[in-house]
């Protein structure tokens, strides 16, 4: 789907009320298209843990201009599912990175810490 106001119609014919009512939703899940504007940008919020967020971020619900309360984890899968078919862990989008050497700075680091200091028993 190519545009928020797209996935809050297609929120309307599911759960009723107007688009008004679910394009906040819509709109954090894409605000990552400012951080990299081709389809990558969905690494950050398009999984699983994504929409836990979002369900944190807006509540368990939200009420719709008919009245209805409408789960925000179902407003959130049906978005990712638009987008991407299924829903991803982002364990998913992790094996997608290749890795490059400065990911792993810290990790050297700590080896290397492992073998001057011990730790305590
Ligand atoms: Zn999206």
């Amino acid at each position: 789907m190519a545009h928020c106001y797209h996935h809050a119609l297609a929120s309307v014919r599911r759960y009723g009320g107007v688009a008004v009512d679910y394009q906040p939703i819509h709109d954090w899940f894409d605000q990552s298209k400012a951080h990299h504007a081709d389809f990558r940008h969905r690494a950050l919020r398009h999984h699983a843990e994504g929409i836990f967020l979002a369900e944190a971020i807006f509540g368990t619900t939200i009420t719709n201009s008919d009245g209805r309360a409408v789960p925000v984890r179902l407003i959130g899968e049906d978005h990712v599912r638009e987008d991407l078919g299924h829903i991803p862990s982002f364990t998913d989008w992790a094996r997608a990175i290749a890795p490059q050497r400065w990911m792993m700075v810290g990790t050297r680091l700590e080896q290397r810490l492992d073998h001057i200091a011990p730790p305590a028993s």
